[in-house]
């Protein structure tokens, strides 16, 4: 079993570490945030005062941060870098959803000094963090890959790898635009068939059995008590930030800016999402969407 620095206990990092823990793993975490910090603690991570007390003697570290510039501030900006402080050979898995050109930067970075950097952004939700069923996305070479893997493997159920660096994020930004575009899709859906008398839990019953049928309708139904253990049922807390949805959606925009590839359906659940964001929703859990409608 390896020790393993863990930085990041937020919505999705706290249950994952808490899985690392459960499998055996020496679980060195940090967060800037005292309650999360306390809660992987009680699920058997040790509690450490900085990320640089977080590394120390691990083999591995993992970082699961809102966006990029976090990423790339406490791996190669901040006064004591974490790169500065890692041992060659180490394994750094960065499990954010950010920019690929930064992936593929901090990537050239690490190398640079002979340390392991890939992306592997996951999927799955908070629900999948906690059952442990979550779906991995690297990006990196075929060795980092492999020997990601067992790790990755105490944490979620589907390890793609998707190609070399940053390919993770660009798989990533794909999937979220698809993810806001159904999320957006079941909220029209739904609200109209409220609005026309439907009850919205036979209305998700039927789509799910008919050609409608998509994740959100799944395992994340946006309208309040259709589904337990789902954020719409406890007043949109934890879950997925719209904030985080907004960001995801930047980066979907920009690969397609920069790629020159027509993302209309994409753009459009952007602006949606921006609207509701700017209403003061930007905390809530993005299946909340349905409160535009
Ligand atoms: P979150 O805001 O709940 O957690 C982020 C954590 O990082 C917070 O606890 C914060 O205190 C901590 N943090 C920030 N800067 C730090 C630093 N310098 N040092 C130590 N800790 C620091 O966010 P989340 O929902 O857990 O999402 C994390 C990442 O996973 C994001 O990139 C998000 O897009 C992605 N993601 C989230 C979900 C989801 O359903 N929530 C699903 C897939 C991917």
């Amino acid at each position: 079993m390896a020790t393993i620095g863990f930085i990041g206990l937020g919505n999705m990092g706290g249950p994952m570490a808490a899985n690392l823990a459960k499998a055996g793993h020496n679980v060195q975490a940090f967060d800037l945030s005292a309650d999360a910090l306390a809660k992987a603690v009680e699920a058997g991570c040790q509690s450490m005062p900085s990320a640089v007390d977080a590394v120390k003697g691990a083999g591995v570290v993992i970082t699961m941060l809102p966006a990029g510039k976090h990423v790339k501030s406490l791996l190669i900006e901040a006064d004591t870098a974490l790169f500065d402080c890692l041992a060659e050979g180490a394994l750094v898995i960065d499990c954010s959803t950010i920019d690929a050109q930064t992936a593929r930067e901090v990537a050239a970075v690490a190398a640079a000094k002979g340390i392991h950097f890939i992306d592997a952004p996951v999927s799955g939700g908070v629900g999948g963090a906690q059952a442990g069923t979550l779906t991995f996305i690297v990006g990196g070479d075929a060795q980092q890959y492999a020997a990601a893997k067992p790790v990755l493997e105490a944490m979620g159920k589907n390890i793609f790898h998707a190609g070399d660096h940053g390919a993770g994020q660009v798989a990533k930004a794909c999937n979220n635009m698809m993810l806001a575009i159904l999320m957006a899709g079941t909220c029209e859906a739904l609200n109209m068939g409220i609005k026309n008398g439907l009850d919205p839990a036979v209305l998700s019953d039927i789509m799910k059995q008919s050609s409608g049928n998509n994740w959100a309708l799944q395992v994340y139904n946006p309208v309040p008590g259709v589904m337990e253990n789902v954020p719409a049922s406890r007043d949109y807390q934890g879950g997925f930030q719209v904030d985080l949805m907004f960001k995801d959606l930047g980066l979907a925009m920009d690969i397609s800016q920069q790629s020159a590839c027509a993302t209309p359906m994409g753009s459009a659940a952007r602006a949606l999402f921006n609207l509701h964001k700017s209403q003061g929703n930007g905390h809530l859990d993005f299946s909340s969407l349905i409160r535009l409608y």
